[in-house]
């Protein structure tokens, strides 16, 4: 199946602003609320969206095999189900409706009355319903700051690191998309000095940046993905913000891991861009430290050059970008952290998601969440307004967002950005 849709030469007839993450080489699959109030399956091209189901049912999908329905529900699951053939078929199609050069739904007013949306006409909603969740820990950069400022300086990476790719599995209920306010959560924290433990709002609130892949299911329960076929099972990618309570989290996770400090939120950004929309910004990842066993030894480009940004604005201000990063710098890939996932046996679902783990790149300003940006609070960062963070306060807005560019094409995923609020009391209470 040929990836047509990449074709950089393409040109759209629906209007793509200069550096739009969305032109037609992109076509990533959301979820949104209409205008009429009905939930649908959707694309993008410049800040239009595009109605699949209603596009469906006028028949331009004609002579790709699709079952009536496919697009007229409120999450992708069936059809990420549908496997990675249905996706290039689906993505060719959308690729020729909406060339430059294709006259049918272009020069018919009706029909383009009923698919096309203004951007800020819709509501994006989550794109895929999680089944499960897991979030691995996958930057060296990042696992070795937290090490030394966790743990031990002298021993940061704990020494089965450099032989799998680390991970956690997470709760998929509190994972909301970009838009969707947080309230900063509440619990049990340890005072440095304290002899035992209080009760109070988390004073140390971060960001994480992160990336996570949506899969789809196919291994058999009992049955190892292998290295070579695991991007197979991989739809597409977001942009997504682990939402972290470091003191929360320190106190808690020793002997069996991150658990509250985590669990009370996650954001993603609501466009899936597809693993062959991305085809292009394939690049080598780190080298391998150490020995792999057999079942992770991945051969060929199996990174992606994607730059990542985070930015952050208090109540009522500009924005600042605090970090920049590259998911390339991530020293296990996706293949590896598939192949080690299922390597038990682990059944793998349509719209499982697996967060890539915190992006810390090399440099001190690549630095992916707020512990390691400010060094655990003892290097404040400075906002546009004057004021400085140690970590996140009420009412600051955390924006991620993260493109990959070359000489012919710009793909992007837009933005996931979010507002802390205050917590909220028990229902009884209010
Ligand atoms: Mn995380």
């Amino acid at each position: 199946m040929p990836k047509f849709a990449n074709d950089p030469n393409r040109r759209s007839w629906v209007p793509v602003p200069k550096k739009s993450h969305f032109p037609i080489q992109n076509i990533p699959f959301g979820v949104f609320l209409t205008r009429d109030h009905v939930i649908t399956i959707g694309t993008r091209i410049g800040d239009t969206a595009i109605d699949l189901g209603a596009l469906h049912q006028l028949g331009y999908f004609d002579g790709v095999p699709l079952t009536d329905d496919i697009f007229l529900q409120d999450t992708l699951n069936d059809f990420i189900d549908d496997g990675r053939k249905t996706w290039r078929l689906v993505r060719n199609k959308i690729a020729e409706i909406f060339d430059n050069n294709n006259p049918k739904l272009k020069n018919n007013k009706e029909h383009r009355d009923i698919v096309l949306f203004n951007m800020d006409e819709i509501e994006m909603q989550l794109p895929v319903y999680i089944g499960d969740y897991t979030d691995f820990y996958s930057s060296k950069e990042h696992a070795t700051n937290v090490g030394m400022m966790f743990r031990d300086p002298d021993n940061a990476l704990l020494p089965n690191w450099l032989h799998m790719p680390v991970a956690y599995h997470g709760r998929s209920s509190s994972i909301v998309p970009s838009g969707i306010p947080i309230h900063r959560p509440k619990g049990q924290l340890m005072p440095k000095g304290a002899s035992k433990p209080t009760y109070g709002p988390s004073e140390r609130l971060d960001f994480e940046l992160e990336m996570a892949f949506i899969t789809t299911g196919g291994n058999q329960f009992g049955e190892p993905i292998p290295i070579e076929e695991a991007e197979d099972y991989i739809f597409g990618l977001v942009l997504f913000n682990d939402w972290s309570a470091r003191d929360i989290q320190k106190w808690e996770y020793v002997p069996l891991g991150p658990f509250l400090g985590k669990n009370f939120a996650s954001s993603i950004s609501p466009w899936i861009v597809t693993l062959d929309a991305l085809e292009p910004f394939r690049v080598e990842g780190p080298k391998p430290e150490k020995p792999l066993l057999p079942y992770l030894r991945s051969k060929g480009k199996k990174s992606f050059d994607i730059n990542l940004e985070v930015s952050i604005a208090p109540k009522g201000g500009t924005a600042k970008t605090v970090c920049k990063s590259n998911f390339k710098h991530m020293y296990w890939n996706m293949a590896q952290q598939l192949a080690h996932h299922t390597v038990n046996g682990c059944l793998i679902n349509s719209g499982d998601m697996m967060g890539s783990g915190t992006l810390s790149g090399p440099t001190p300003d690549s630095y992916g969440s707020m512990l390691e940006l400010t060094w655990a609070g003892s290097k404040p960062l400075k906002l546009r307004d004057g004021t400085e963070r140690k970590f996140l306060k009420d009412h600051d807005t955390v924006s991620i967002t993260g493109h990959c560019k070359n000489d012919d094409v710009l793909i992007g995923f837009g933005d996931v950005t979010t507002q802390i609020l205050p917590p909220l009391s028990p229902k009884n209470k209010r």
